[in-house]
């Protein structure tokens, strides 16, 4: 049978170009259990890193992060996009580091982190923490032998594209056709849309409130201030006894989930009288299903 490590074998080293936790677990476990040098870089936004893990004694993915992320918390370049050019020089010394390894030269990435910041211009290297001993996979007494379901592991797809959380229960969330109808019908309503400033001057639907979600995570007063004065505004026009629906929407429904959640704990408190619902699929299901000009990014 052609398994994951047979095609390992039939090479000498390893380049790690992934966006995604579980692949990132999985090429480093094949790498070990192969015994290949993995050159692994990264980038997100306008920042990349670069390292060569399980090279000359040196140590592996797990060995610095023995349990992966919880899901909710990475942010891949789908999500928080990526300057291309970054991607690029990344790539390149990755290159380099395969060259020096391939050549017999070697490489001084092999405990040591580099670092790219394209926002200042720097690059900057750290030393990273050795070998592990107690590593599950490269330690004096490995529990994992053989690779592994990563998808289990990690709690999340092997994707850098599709990654949909579900926080919420059915009734929490609408669809974009329904909250189109909502629009066309004028029911008074508050969307609040939690992407950060500079996406929503990308594009945003008409008549939105802008409270970023970092904001909202904060329970920024000046914020929640802003949102309790829209709410106030709408409640003079509805029934005194009627809940301000707000819909939350963000670039792709994951965000927009979170935001749901904590201004339902903020309801009663500091906001009042809400019904709060978030929009399936955000901005960019509107896009593919609603309004086909709407620009996608
Ligand atoms: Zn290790």
């Amino acid at each position: 049978m052609f398994d994951s490590l047979t095609l390992y074998n039939m090479y000498d080293i390893v380049a790690d170009c992934s966006d995604n936790v579980p692949t990132r677990y999985l090429v480093n476990d094949a790498c070990v259990l192969s015994g290949k040098p993995l050159v692994s870089a990264s980038a997100l936004r306008m920042e990349g890193q670069l390292t060569v893990y399980n090279y000359n004694g040196g140590p592996c993915y797990r060995c610095l992060y023995p349990a992966p992320p919880p899901p909710d918390t990475v942010t891949n370049c789908s999500d928080g996009g990526v300057l291309g050019v970054v991607p690029g020089i990344m790539g390149c010394l990755q290159a380099l580091e395969v060259l020096k390894i391939a050549s017999g030269q070697g490489s001084s990435c092999g405990q040591q982190l580099l670092m790219f910041d394209g926002e200042g211009s720097r690059f900057r290297s750290i030393r990273l923490r050795p070998k592990q001993a107690g590593c599950a996979v490269c330690g004096e007494n490995p529990t994992v032998t053989q690779l592994q379901n990563y998808e289990t592991f990690c709690g999340s797809a092997a994707t850098d594209k599709c990654r949909r959380l579900n926080l919420l229960s059915k009734e929490q969330r609408i669809t974009v056709q329904e909250y189109k109808s909502i629009v066309d019908s004028s029911t008074p309503h508050i969307l609040l849309d939690v992407r950060p400033r500079v996406e929503v001057d990308i594009c945003h639907l008409p008549f939105s409130l802008n409270i970023p979600l970092a904001s909202i995570e904060d329970r920024k007063a000046e914020h929640i201030h802003l949102l309790k004065e829209r709410i106030g505004e709408l409640k003079q026009q509805l029934d005194a006894q009627a809940h301000v629906p707000v819909y939350v929407v963000c670039k792709q429904g994951n965000d927009s989930q979170k935001a749901v959640q904590i201004l339902e704990k903020l309801s009663g408190q500091e906001v009042d009288c809400v019904s709060v619902k978030d929009i399936c699929g955000g901005l960019m299901a509107w896009a593919q299903k609603i309004e086909p000009s709407f620009p996608q990014y």
